[in-house]
């Protein structure tokens, strides 16, 4: 019995010693490969602004400005999902897939983009009314003059995904009760009953056609559904390739609202299925150029 009982602690404090560290590790390198994925995805999407990225001593990394503002990436403080809504970092609200497959009813259980690092958002687009506006200009389309913010071509990419609608719309009317008429572009207000600042207050945000079934707050799930149900695919597309997360593919679903965040689009696009298999590099996904191995080669020095 007594040797029983040695061999029974003996594989115990095996167990300790061999199991626990390696899930550790494991988690550790998940983690990083998910750190670098995002490190990529950002340095391309917002490419004239962000120039390097640093770790500091205590292991913080920081995306390094041309302006040389250095921005947190991971403030690695616990949230739960609320937390990651109202404080989120770019961390929070890259960590939900968001879903490039078209969709039939209002999601379950995640609102990918909603959260917003607003750290982020003011040292690219502006950090007050005053630096925000100078940052704005009048986009022409085929919808009228659309004032936009012109920082990492969020504005160029609102012209690309009106003039695609349009080609849209032309081989099929319907398409176009969706669009118009808009209903807001930039403007210079907090979400409702919240402090915090509205994408439209950066002029990265667009809303389109306007129906009493497209707030959250205004219906319950299954009006959202039908509307999410009958929105044209196609429009959903055209704005996704160009940037654009939609507001229909959050849980508290904002049906007509168009959000420049091609950071987001890009993980799905390259890195949608990579947290599905293993033994892969982790930029395996990603369309190799030039441009990009740079970026690679960088994040790799750091990281
Ligand atoms: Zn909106």
């Amino acid at each position: 019995m007594r040797y029983k009982g040695f061999v029974i602690f003996t594989l115990f404090l095996f167990n300790i010693i061999t199991i626990k560290p390696k899930a550790i590790d494991e988690k550790d390198s998940l983690y990083i490969d998910n750190c670098k994925r995002d490190l990529l995805v950002l340095m391309m999407a917002y490419s004239d602004e962000i120039r390097d990225i640093e770790v500091s001593e205590d292991n913080y990394i920081y995306l390094v400005l041309n302006n040389n503002k250095k921005i947190i990436y991971d403030d690695k403080k616990e949230k739960n999902k609320n937390a990651k809504i109202l404080d989120a970092d770019i961390q929070d609200t890259l960590e939900d897939i968001y879903p490039l497959d078209s969709i039939n009813s209002v999601l379950e259980g995640m609102d990918p983009g909603r959260g917003r690092s607003y750290t982020f958002l003011n040292s690219i687009y502006g950090g007050n009314q005053n630096e925000i506006e100078k940052n704005l200009d009048f986009f022409s389309t085929y919808c009228g003059n659309i004032m936009f913010n012109k920082k990492a071509k969020a504005g160029e990419a609102l012209k690309n995904a009106l003039n695609e609608a349009k080609e849209l719309a032309d081989k099929d009317n319907r398409v176009n009760n969706y669009i118009f008429p808009i209903s807001g572009s930039y403007n210079y207000r907090v979400i409702q009953d919240t402090g915090r600042l509205s994408p439209h207050a950066y002029g990265i945000a667009i809303d389109l056609n306007r129906n009493d079934s497209d707030y959250w707050k205004w219906v319950d799930k299954s009006k959202g559904s039908k509307r999410i149900e009958e929105y044209p695919k196609e429009l959903v597309k055209v704005f996704e390739n160009n940037g654009f997360i939609w507001g229909g593919k959050w849980e508290h679903f904002d049906i007509l609202h168009f959000e420049y965040r091609p950071e987001i689009i890009l993980k799905s696009k390259f890195f949608g299925d990579t947290s599905k298999s293993n033994n892969k590099k982790w930029y395996e996904g990603a369309p190799l150029n030039d441009e990009i191995e740079n970026i690679i080669n960088i994040i790799n020095s750091k990281l």
